[in-house]
């Protein structure tokens, strides 16, 4: 009897699986178009809670409005190059050497090759793959975008970078001209496909001219669903804007804060031109754009991440806590909030599970594909921690978030604190003596991550590398004790 069934539900399945794997066949997979900015904070854009009352962003907020707003969005560190190195690898940048931003003004190292970046991964899976704007990644020639799964790359290979090219040209070409071979990153050509081009106009109207460029390119290839890595370094200093966008933002007393203002404003000019191109060419339906910045902003330098707890490079929720939001048309029709936390780690599982592509055999992910939970509106974490560790001299900054609750621990106040960053978004109330137990567990949780990390394989300047070696680093021992 058992092996006429099994006889049974064989047939069955013979009729069954050429149907479904026609049916993934014919299902087309998304374009996915993430857009990153630098520095930007955390209410400095319209659709964030607690949005500035200054900045304006009219192109991104119609977005958001039909899609996902994340009020809970981290990244995998609270400055540049280490998120970014988490971006692309899925892994914590810990986990791999690369928890310092790359050495200044051309360096000779990058993420480890080992490493296959998301770009890869989607290329090798049929993707049509671009990288526009700031790279920060490593710049020799096995570390360019180009070797790691790009297609194409217009823009720039070091941390930042000027805005007007009369001015950058100029103390290039006096740079060279003095016999300088080592260039600071921030006046070098950009470059297209590793070769130098004489960029023209304003660098993120120059970078989102490109985005549109490449999505029209991509319309042609109707074979390949594209994915546009586009990375503005705005409004990452130096803070430099364009007289128009300016001029839109004159009752901004302070001086920074309205030219940080009408930087933003030239990212979002720079979105709408991108989502009219998507439309043009009637890929804006199944394209998901996802727009995230890299970390919290700089409050030296314009940006406001209120109400969130300090910003740029924080341990605290203004350092890692960025505004994020997600729009794709074809899966999502109604705009909603979604506050469970998520992690840019995350971004690597999730667009490979929604292209329909393996992982790569040798990954080892930190992140998980979110998409079954955002949909259904659940937290895809429940119980679950992320961290951040600041390495920072003799001691570090570090936090773990898990469900509502948040530890911290950082140089300035030199011990642990618990906050319900859910009631209390701004972390005034420390709760570390209500509740021990959980402070402990949470506690134990980074402690145990932190066994697997690695020594940094480079440090941002010598100075760093130099106390490290002196202050005997990273004693986790004393940071991970909690004093009673
Ligand atoms: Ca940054």
């Amino acid at each position: 009897m058992k092996i006429i069934n099994r006889k049974l539900i064989y047939i069955a399945l013979c009729w069954l699986i050429p149907s479904y794997i026609f049916a993934i066949e014919k299902a087309p997979r998304p374009n996915i178009l993430l857009v990153v900015t630098d520095d930007h904070g955390y209410s400095d854009v319209g659709f964030s809670q607690g949005a500035s009352p200054d900045i304006k962003t009219p192109s991104l907020d119609s977005l958001a409005q039909d899609g996902i707003t994340f009020d809970s969005a981290y990244v995998a560190h609270p400055f540049c190059g280490p998120s970014r190195a988490a971006l692309m690898t899925g892994r914590y940048p810990h986990k791999i050497g690369s928890q310092f931003n790359l050495p200044v003004n051309g360096s000779t190292v990058g993420i480890p090759t080992e490493q296959v970046f998301i770009s890869k991964a989607l290329k090798q899976g049929g993707y049509f793959t671009g990288a526009i704007g700031k790279w920060h990644l490593g710049e020799e020639a096995q570390y360019h975008p180009n070797a790691r799964g790009f297609d194409e790359f217009y823009g720039f290979l070091g941390g930042g970078h000027k805005y007007f090219p009369e001015e950058f040209d100029e103390q290039y070409k006096r740079a060279k001209s003095l016999g300088v071979k080592r260039f600071n990153d921030y006046i070098t050509p950009l470059q297209h496909n590793g070769k130098d081009v004489r960029e023209t106009e304003y660098v993120t109207d120059a970078l989102s001219r490109e985005a549109v460029n490449f999505i029209n390119k991509a319309a042609n290839n109707e074979e390949q669903p594209f994915f546009l890595y586009l990375a503005y370094n705005a409004p990452h200093v130096p803070l430099e804007a364009k007289a128009e966008d300016l001029a839109k933002f004159s009752h901004i007393k302070d001086k920074d804060r309205r030219t940080y203002a009408a930087m933003v404003y030239a990212v979002d000019r720079g979105i709408k031109s991108i989502v009219d191109s998507l439309k043009a060419t009637e890929q804006y339906d199944n394209t998901m754009i996802v727009f995230l910045s890299d970390n919290g902003g700089n409050r030296k330098w314009g940006a406001v991440n209120d109400p969130l707890k300090e910003g740029k490079g924080s341990a605290h929720e203004g350092g890692h806590r960025v505004p994020m939001m997600v729009h794709w048309p074809d899966e999502i029709s109604d705009g909603t909030r979604y506050s469970h936390p998520v992690s840019a780690l995350d971004f690597y599982p999730t667009f490979l599970a929604l292209a329909g592509i393996d992982l790569p055999i040798e990954s080892h992910l930190d992140g998980k594909n979110i998409w079954p939970s955002v949909t259904a509106g659940e937290s895809a974490r429940q119980g679950e921690s992320l961290f951040v560790l600041r390495h920072r001299r003799a001691a570090h900054d570090v936090s773990v978030r898990r469900d509502q609750w948040k530890a911290v621990r950082t140089k300035k106040t030199g011990k642990w604190q618990l906050f319900d960053v859910e009631s209390d978004i701004s972390e005034t109330k420390d709760l570390a003596k209500k509740h021990p137990y959980i402070l402990q567990d949470m506690v134990n949780d980074v402690s145990h991550w932190s066994w697997s990390n690695v020594p940094p394989k480079w440090f941002h300047i010598h100075q760093e590398g130099d106390e490290w070696r002196q202050d005997d680093m990273p004693r986790f021992g004393e940071t991970f004790r909690i004093d009673k």
